[in-house]
């Protein structure tokens, strides 16, 4: 499962780099990075339990997807995971929405 091996990566970060004592970790997650939110916050219980971190809670900020049209010259909000403009083109560069990261850790 994708979100078993993100929550893992996120667990044993944040583990290395605080040695555990945190109750809180934020994560940014792009809308268009795949991930599903509800089963990332399921998984980091899951990698959390046993270690330092169990019991620490895992909250996501979404980003949504911003992207540019070549064609256009315009940025647009993208709604789905189509890369399309409005203008019909797909000469499309997306700027964000693909993001991963973890944004801050509150230490207990
Ligand atoms: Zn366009």
């Amino acid at each position: 499962m994708h979100e078993l091996a993100i929550a893992e990566s996120v667990v044993s970060t944040v583990l290395e780099r605080t040695g555990g004592r945190v109750s809180v970790v934020r994560l940014r997650v792009g809308r268009m990075s795949g991930v599903v939110p509800d089963a990332l916050v399921f998984c980091f219980e899951l990698a959390a339990a046993g270690t330092a971190l169990a019991g620490a809670t895992l909250e996501i900020e979404e980003q949504a997807g911003l992207a540019h049209c070549r064609d256009c010259d315009t940025d647009f909000s993208m709604r789905d995971a189509f890369l399309l403009c409005d203008c019909g083109s797909a000469d499309v560069e997306l700027l964000s929405g693909r993001e991963l990261q973890v944004t801050s850790v509150e230490v207990v």
